[in-house]
């Protein structure tokens, strides 16, 4: 190539390369440093209820303090709201007044999993169980035969609350759920993947030994119930007003030779709650204010008090505005969102080449090549998807650019095959103008999920880089 033809070629075309290409020695210690506090994290927060307890800990110790209970606000205040623990907004403070619009980082906090049902213990040929309800999209089959934790809570009729997490210390026992030996899977292995573990077959072992009383009609259930009596002075009934989820009990782990990547359950959409959290806690005086927004229910469509669709932030913004700006007119909160920027901070695909047959290359985010910006979601045809104008689009790969983030654009997939969405679309009917923007990941919704730590680090700096 001419000399002048090689620059450009620079010039002119867009490419991404490996981010362990780009990233320079200095830069990649404080990513591996970055990354390993994420590993830990992810590993002892696994449910939506400890994500918002180690959030408020976070936060904390980084200056934040409970929103509630503030008679006034002014630039560089450092304030958080939680939502029922299971949500929590996160801001600091401005210059510019709220009404000429915040910036947002928005995340979500639950991740596929198996529910224990109201009534889920049970006993069948000397066996006892817990009978699940899946929440979110998961291939079933994926969940038999791991370990298995269990964390939430029970709530007594006396309001009495009791702390569950069972399978996490090495000591725990854990729990499974069983599949067919191959020796009689047979029927099974000729079933389409969908069908091969229907739903009600994912039950939990939870035990196998009898009250030793032939009186008693189901010794080992009434073993097992005696057993959570006198651990957590619990009844049948209190299962009732429980909510307890089945997850994988494994820790995140490096992955691969090089530690390039790392393995863990619930990354999405971990992954971006960390790193919008991370951010949140090192910004400043910014000129607008910064917000760190982390939901739940975005896995079943973002529904309920604790979901993107409620109006928890649009509340809690408007707190935050009376506060600052000592005006308590709708107008304030509705000026406010329309002046608004957000970065729907979730996870995406990223290209697997061992499944290249959903994918297009060439529209397609690759492991460690960056924090993946997508322009719109959705599933063929767009449909159900915020697409992001062109606008927004130049100012947020304006801003990356500015501050040395590694970047990509990525699409989910091939247009005619499948397709999701996120909390964007939600986010985007208050007015507010919003982009997706995440990490790519490997075997998404799957029990253990592969991040590469470029693609980590640079989502940190990238929503530091849109806050600031
Ligand atoms: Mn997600
Ligand atoms: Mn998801």
């Amino acid at each position: 190539m001419s000399k002048e033809n090689e620059k450009l070629y620079k010039e002119l075309t867009a490419k991404t390369v490996n981010g362990y290409k780009k990233i320079n020695p200095t830069e990649k210690k404080t990513m591996d440093k970055f990354c390993e506090d994420y590993r830990k994290f992810i590993t002892s927060s696994k449910t939506e209820r400890e994500f918002c307890l180690a959030a408020m800990k976070m936060l904390e110790k980084a200056g934040f303090s409970l929103l509630d209970g503030k008679t006034a606000l002014k630039a560089g205040d450092r304030v958080y709201s939680v939502n029922r623990g299971k949500g929590i907004m996160a801001a600091v403070i401005g210059r510019e007044p709220i009404s000429s619009g915040v910036n947002i980082v928005g995340a979500h906090i639950d991740s596929p999993r198996l529910d224990l049902k109201p009534n889920p213990l049970y006993e069948d040929s000397d066996i006892a169980f817990f009978k699940t309800h899946y929440y979110g999209g998961i291939k079933k089959y994926q969940w038999t035969t791991i370990p298995l934790s269990i964390h939430g809570v029970i709530v007594k009729s006396d309001n009495t609350q009791i702390k569950v997490c069972i399978g996490e210390n090495d000591d725990d026992p854990i729990f499974c759920i069983t599949d067919l030996l191959p020796h009689l899977a047979t029927k099974q292995m000729t079933k389409k993947m969908a069908e091969a573990v229907p739903g009600e077959s994912l039950n939990v072992l939870v035990g196998n030994i009898p009250v030793d009383d032939d009186d008693v009609k189901e010794q080992v259930k009434f073993g097992i119930l005696k057993y959570l009596n006198e651990k957590y002075e619990i009844t049948e009934e209190d299962f009732i007003s429980a909510e307890l989820e089945v997850v994988p009990a494994f820790p995140a782990r490096d992955a691969g030779l090089d530690r390039s990547m790392i393995a863990g359950y619930g990354q999405d959409d971990r992954v971006c709650a960390y790193t919008a959290l991370r951010a949140v806690t090192d910004v400043r005086k910014p000129e607008k204010t910064a917000v760190c927004l982390l939901v739940d229910k975005e896995e079943i469509g973002s529904m309920g008090n604790t979901g993107m669709k409620s109006r928890f932030f649009e509340n809690t913004l408007a707190q935050i505005a009376a506060l600052t700006e000592n005006d308590y007119s709708d107008l304030t909160i509705r000026r406010a969102l329309s002046n608004s920027t957000c970065l729907s901070a979730d996870v995406g695909a990223a290209f697997d080449p061992n499944y290249p047959d959903v994918y297009e290359k060439r529209n397609s985010a690759i492991l460690n090549n960056g924090l993946m910006l997508s322009k719109y979601t959705g599933s063929r045809g767009k449909s159900g998807s915020s697409d992001a104008s062109a606008e927004l689009m130049a100012n947020i790969r304006g801003i990356f650019n500015e501050n040395g983030v590694i970047w990509q654009m990525g699409e989910l997939g091939k247009v005619d095959l499948g397709g999701g969405g996120t909390i964007a679309q939600y986010v985007a009917n208050l007015d507010v103008d919003v982009v997706d923007c995440g990490v790519p990941l490997f075997s998404m919704h799957s029990p253990y999920e592969i991040a590469g730590k470029i693609d980590i680090y640079m989502a940190y700096k990238g929503y530091h880089a849109f806050l600031k």
